[in-house]
């Protein structure tokens, strides 16, 4: 006898479970759209299980024959739930219908089939033949319990063997919520015990959304837009199909803005554009990336040149939030099929490159990506590829460049510079990547293995015999940030047996840091016994009363600053050379290329002399020989 109450109860959570889920946004997905299929197939097996139930039949008073058609219809939707229950779990292991269509049009074939022979028992009884005394199986009623336990058991095939795509609470929710339905349905085939399989489905379709379907997972924690993972799980779809517009935009200058404005005005602000952006823009999806990063995602239809007009037309204006008015600007860029990036990651990383480099991709009126800057952002993503190879396999390399005594014209020095090389075994220069490892984090490890190379040179070679006195290892400012550096750098050295006083730190200063960090690294730095050079001088951003606050030993000159003087030769070079010799500085000139500029710069004052007329870099064996054989030669 099945309880009413209870059946009654169960649609009832089901019921308010609906209201719940539709009011809230929702992603317009494949995934999305099974799960709605599946609510909707469970609340019309429940309404008829109800309707066709004795007291049901008693409170809705249909004919016999209307009873035996509901019978039918209800025991018609149970294939479909589990058809709709094992599409769900193929859609989150990503595991896609078109890299397999024989299996799946298989999958697909077996279930019509099942499915039409079951509604077929409308006329012929097959597989439902409801009675008069209450029976309702027909002679191949086994159809549906095999077809539902076939399904059933692939999905937990599918989850043992890709478990790996999931987190470890997703991967337990999935396990649970299958083990669930095959337990109702044993039993159900088993031990019939009337709803305990509607029990073991609802169970189940509530694990499912908490772990996969909450909406909290997928929206911003800004305005009214949906997240990165939303963003992620939409593209891939719209990727198999090829067709999507995409239009982004990002606040420029939205850490300075932040400084300016203050978080929580500029946190107000994002919600406000997300909200937006949501009400002005409602049959396309809007995403917030972060950082002030907005895309609005739309079919090709989708029309860009108005939606760029009208919101560069909407920044015109302040946001007003929290009382403060926001002046804002954005930058935006737009992505089509063809434009390139053929998954989610490369879209990804190809909106946030734009926008970091924006001023130069962005330049065209259009925010259209040209056929340029793709490329552009192409050779980053490659740098970017071949930069984390390398410093995963610690494959990075140095080169050595001498340092020339000015007066005696022998070796002195030598600066270590960091090399890296691309699939193809092609070097790759250190302007391009460094700025990449510098934006990334990975400048830290990329530092700490330069300088491991170069202990180990020091420590494998004869430096006197080279005629070495020390090596100049670059530092960069934002490697400065870390507060362990001081401990991690004397730490390799004492793991080669290396003295502070062979290796000496060259860094530049660069305008937007934290310099009073930077001071105190300097000064730790220095405790442990490092000697320091101020690189770039007069690249832009070093000043000379500012120098003096550092303990600097050496300035270098940077050959902007070498290379003007030789164009137009002015008092200012030699004036700033002895001033920086009466402060007890001793100096390099960079980029010297002819005997000319050679035997002016040390007429001049410089120490040191660095450049293409003595050397270019060399890969260190190289370097190895070509001095010791100097130094014999002499
Ligand atoms: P830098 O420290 O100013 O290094 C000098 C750069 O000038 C080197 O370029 C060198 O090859 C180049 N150079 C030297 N003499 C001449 C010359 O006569 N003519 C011309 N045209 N160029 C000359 P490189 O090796 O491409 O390095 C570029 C920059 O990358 C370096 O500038 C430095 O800022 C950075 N870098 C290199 N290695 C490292 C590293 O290990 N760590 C960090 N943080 N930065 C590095
Ligand atoms: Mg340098
Ligand atoms: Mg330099």
């Amino acid at each position: 006898m099945r309880d009413y109450p209870y059946l009654l109860c169960l649609l009832l959570i089901l019921w308010i479970f609906m209201a719940c889920y539709l009011g809230l946004p929702h992603l317009k997905n494949r995934q999305n759209r099974i799960f709605l299929t599946m609510l909707t197939i469970y609340a019309g097996v429940l309404t008829l299980e109800l309707i066709a139930h004795p007291i049901g039949m008693r409170v809705f008073p249909f004919p016999q024959r209307w009873i035996a058609v509901l019978n039918i219809a209800y025991r018609a939707l149970f294939l479909p739930g589990m058809y709709c229950n094992f599409l769900f779990i193929t859609n989150i292991l990503r595991l896609n219908a078109e890299r397999a269509p024989w299996k799946a049009r298989f999958l697909r074939g077996l279930f019509v089939v099942a499915e039409t022979l079951t509604l077929s028992s409308f006329l012929n009884g097959i597989v439902v033949h409801v009675r008069p005394d209450g029976s309702y199986k027909g002679p191949l009623y086994g159809v549906l319990a095999f077809c539902g336990l076939f399904y059933l058991i692939l999905s937990l095939v599918m989850l043992t063997t890709c478990s790996s795509r999931l987190s470890a609470y997703e991967r337990v929710s999935a396990w649970a919520s299958q083990i669930l339905l095959l337990c109702g349905l044993m039993i159900h085939i088993f031990f019939p015990v009337d709803m305990i399989l509607s029990t073991a489905y609802l169970m189940s379709i509530i694990i499912l959304y908490l772990a996969f379907q909450n909406p909290n997972l997928y929206m911003a924690n800004r305005g009214n837009a949906f997240n990165v993972r939303a963003f992620r799980s939409v593209m891939d779809e719209r990727l198999e199909k090829n067709s999507y517009r995409i239009l982004a935009f990002a606040l420029r200058d939205y850490i300075d803005m932040r400084g300016i404005y203050g978080g929580p005005q500029m946190d107000s602000g994002v919600s406000l554009i997300g909200n937006f952006l949501v009400k002005t823009y409602p049959e396309h999806q809007v995403f917030y990336l972060r950082s002030g990063r907005f895309v609005l995602l739309g079919p090709e239809s989708m029309d860009c040149e108005q939606i760029r007009h009208e919101l560069h037309e909407r920044f015109q204006a302040p946001w007003v939030a929290d009382d403060a008015e926001l002046d804002l600007s954005i930058a935006i860029v737009q992505l089509e099929p063809d434009s390139g990036p053929d998954t989610v990651d490369r879209i990804l990383n190809y909106l946030f490159l734009a926008f970091d480099n924006a001023d130069e991709i962005l330049s065209r009126p259009d925010g259209l990506m040209d056929a340029d800057s793709i490329r552009l952002i192409d050779r980053q993503v490659d740098v970017k590829r071949s930069l984390d190879r390398c410093l995963e396999r610690n494959e990075v390399e140095i080169f050595l460049q001498p340092l020339i005594d000015s007066r005696s014209r022998n070796l002195a020095g030598a600066e270590v510079l960091c090399r890296i090389r691309d699939e193809d075994g092609k070097l790759i220069s250190p302007s391009i990547f460094v700025p990449i490892a510098e934006k990334n984090g990975c400048i830290n490890l990329m530092g700490e293995q330069v300088l491991e190379k170069a202990c180990q040179f020091v420590r494998d070679h004869n430096l006197e015999q080279i005629g070495l006195s020390w090596l100049n290892v670059n530092l960069s400012p934002i490697q400065c940030m870390k507060k362990d550096l001081s401990e991690r750098f004397s730490t390799i050295l004492e793991q080669y047996g290396v003295s502070t006083e062979i290796i000496h730190l060259e860094i530049t200063e660069q305008s937007v840091m934290d310099i009073s960090r930077l001071e105190q690294q300097i000064h730790v730095l220095q405790g442990f016994g490092f000697r320091f050079s101020l690189d770039d001088y007069g690249s832009g951003y070093s000043n000379l009363s500012r120098v003096k606050q550092y303990p600097f030993a050496n300035i270098k000159l940077d050959m902007s600053i070498v290379w003007d003087y030789f164009r137009d030769k002015d008092v200012l070079l030699p004036t700033i050379v002895q001033a920086f010799k009466e402060m007890g500085f001793s100096i390099t000139a960079e980029g010297i290329e002819t005997a000319e500029m050679a035997d002016t710069m040390s007429a001049i004052g410089c120490d040191y002399l660095q450049g293409y007329y003595f050397s270019k870099p060399l890969p260190t064996e190289e370097f190895v020989t070509k001095y010791t054989s100097l130094r014999q030669g002499a």
